[in-house]
């Protein structure tokens, strides 16, 4: 009896070790993509970059486009959304909660009008809420100059050049980035 109990033990104790190894090594394929994804960072303007809830394609890398606000806490070079190093800023709404955000030209995303004057973080500009068009996640804030009246078209507002977004760099997903993590792990591929 003894000797069959310490039988199934070494028989457990070899299940787990080879469970172990099995999820080592899955979990090291899991990571690799990524990190070769990461080194490239890619340079290309054409990058989709997409709604991170969703999916939803929202803009291009070309359609980034940085401005510089005084009022932002820092300001920093980041490559993780653009492919590209783009400019991420920081700032703090009047509740205290801080988000970091890259300025867009333009992007397919729901606007909320009428716009708000009071709090904006770039002076001279009223803002709207952003939200993604499928699934009205909060993507960010449009921004608009201050003179204008406070609900627009949706085509004025797209066809100026005074007008731009910010949206939430962690709210976002680049699209190549997004395909490295639904590829077909190379040990499944016969
Ligand atoms: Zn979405």
């Amino acid at each position: 009896m003894r000797c069959e109990r310490r039988l199934q033990l070494e028989r457990l104790t070899m299940q787990f070790i080879t469970f172990l190894l099995l999820v080592y090594s899955a979990a090291y394929q899991t990571v690799e993509p990524c990190a070769t994804v990461g080194q490239e960072g890619g340079t290309s303007t054409d990058t989709l970059i997409l709604c991170r809830a969703c999916g939803q394609e929202l803009a291009f890398g070309r359609d980034m486009n940085f401005i510089p606000s005084r009022l932002a806490l820092s300001s920093r070079n980041d490559t993780s959304v653009g492919g590209r190093r783009v400019n991420v800023q920081l700032f703090e709404n009047p509740h205290g909660h801080r988000f970091e955000v890259i300025t867009f030209r333009k992007a397919d995303v729901a606007l909320h009008w009428p716009a708000d004057k009071h709090f904006s973080w770039f002076p001279g500009f009223s803002w709207t809420v952003a939200t993604c068009p499928r699934c009205a996640a909060h993507l960010g804030w449009a921004f608009q100059p201050s003179t204008w009246p406070d609900t627009i078209t949706k085509t004025k507002f797209e066809e100026s050049e005074h007008t731009f977004l910010a949206l939430i760099t962690h709210r976002l997903l680049r699209e190549d980035f997004a395909s490295s993590l639904l590829m077909t792990p190379k040990s499944f591929v016969s």
